[in-house]
């Protein structure tokens, strides 16, 4: 079974983050002047517009801020994985930085379910986010 094939399209500012995912580790921009992390990669800090930054890798983990079930894939090239769950995660970086992902899990997601990131290659020097939940840390039912 193929693994994915929509892929995204790196620009100048994304294509060493992408590059990176590709090789298995998720990265963002991290601020070298107020430390604060910023995602999608870009030029600026988020934060105080300076543009000391650096694309750091980050640990991973994070845990479901939301999340949506898609039943219906808008693409052909996502029909095979329907219905899948395309999750919106807070790293544990920082409040404010969120990376959103498919969610592969036999648990139905939920917020704050706590997830670490398992990049995969789709492509030449592209890869993509997937989120897995840790299941230590899966509240133990009832
Ligand atoms: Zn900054």
């Amino acid at each position: 079974m193929k693994e994915h094939r929509v892929k995204p399209i790196p620009n100048m500012d994304t294509a060493a983050y992408f590059g990176a995912l590709a090789d298995g580790r998720l990265m963002a921009t991290h601020c070298g002047d107020c430390s604060h992390w910023t995602w999608p990669p870009r030029p600026v800090c988020s934060r105080c517009h300076g543009e000391n930054l650096s694309l750091d890798t980050v640990r991973g983990t994070g845990a479901i801020y939301s999340w949506i079930v898609v039943h219906r894939s808008t693409t052909p090239d996502m029909m095979e994985y329907v219905p899948y769950t395309l999750a919106l995660v807070r790293l544990d970086e920082q409040d404010d930085i969120y990376i959103p992902g498919r969610l592969l899990s036999d648990v139905e997601a939920f917020r704050g379910m706590r997830v670490q990131a398992d990049p995969k290659k789709i492509g030449e020097n592209i890869g993509d986010v997937i989120w897995k939940a840790i299941e230590s840390d899966l509240p133990v039912s009832p």
